[in-house]
Order: structure tokens, then sequence, then C-alpha cells
């Protein structure tokens, strides 16, 4: 697959198994401590295998129903932060012949993170985790979703037990899209 720079791109069948994965995605994967994730070890897997969170989990899957439904393409944009920089990213969900989705990732633009975080995905919700919304990974503190650079600055400290949600925000704003592409 010829793609440009920072992109990747997979394709499910439509059952959500990973059939083939292509561009930027080792490199890409390596750089967010991801180096389990390469590809020969997520094609012929479940993608939902490779999110976190029950709630995005059916964020996605919600998703791609209405992709298939529609017929028509839709586009979210989502953050996909390493422990240094801000990552602006932006996923187009493209329908194919026989249920299969075509999904492309690219990286729009990146940002330094003045105070480096590191957040460590926790198996289940306890007193010391907090909720990180999947999509524009801001984090849950006292019920105020703020970007984890200013926690980190806030607090003095940069490193967090998260699990997985989707803030209020983003669960408008995914609605809406939603809404528009399956023609409300
Ligand atoms: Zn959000």
């Amino acid at each position: 697959m010829q793609l440009p720079q920072n992109t990747l791109e997979y394709v499910l069948d439509q059952d959500n198994i990973i059939l083939a994965i292509g561009g930027a995605w080792d490199g890409f994967a390596a750089g967010n401590n991801g180096n389990h994730l390469t590809a020969d070890r997520v094609i012929g897997q479940p993608l939902l295998n490779f999110i976190s969170g029950k709630v995005t989990k059916q964020l996605w899957l919600d998703i791609f129903g209405k992709v298939r439904i529609a017929n028509a393409s839709a586009n979210i944009d989502f953050r996909c932060d390493a422990p240094t920089e801000k990552r602006f990213m932006r996923m187009t969900v493209k329908p194919e012949a026989h249920g299969q989705l075509r999904i492309t990732c690219q990286l729009l633009r990146q940002e330094p993170i003045a105070r480096p975080v590191l957040i460590t995905c926790a198996k289940e919700r306890s007193k010391q985790t907090l909720v990180r919304c999947s999509l524009c990974n801001r984090i849950n503190h006292q019920n105020i979703w703020q970007e984890a650079g200013q926690l980190a600055s806030a607090q003095g400290r940069g490193h967090w037990l998260v699990v997985y949600g989707i803030c209020p925000a983003c669960q408008e704003t995914l609605a809406n899209e939603m809404e528009a592409l399956v023609g409300g």
C-alpha cells in the first residue's frame, strides 16, 4: 500500500477482524510504547482486542455499524498522545464491498507537552484510577476534564493510572456526526 507519511491504514472484515494493515503502523506503534503491536501480531485478530474500555469498544461498534448501514464514510478526529507530545489525528472509516471497512488514521499535527506525562492503563477501575477520554485524551479529575499536561503542571506529578471512557463533549460531537451520517 502506498500511503502518505504519518498515515496508517487497516482493513476490517464484516466481523471487524483485521485483514490487512499498512502505512506507518510499525513505526507508529513502537513510538507509542506499543512494541507488542507489530503488524504480524495484529492481522487476523479482532480490532476490539486492541481497544481499552467497554464504552470505547461499544462506541467503535456503533460507528462501524452506522458506516455500513449508511454506506458512507465517517471522519472522526481524535487524539493519540505520546508521553511528550500531543498528537492530533483524523480517522476515516470508509465502507467497502462485503461489509469490509477501510480505516485510515492520519496524523494531522503534533505539539510538545510541556511536562511529560506517563499514563498507564489499569485493568479495572479503582480508587487510584482516573477516567481518560479515548477521543480527546483529556482526564477527568474532580469532574473536570483536563489536558494531561495541565493536570501534571497543577499537581506537580505526571503519572496516572487510567481507565478509558468518552467525555460528555466527545459523546455529543460523535452523536451529532453519526446523526448526520445516517440522515438523523
Ligand atoms: Zn473527550
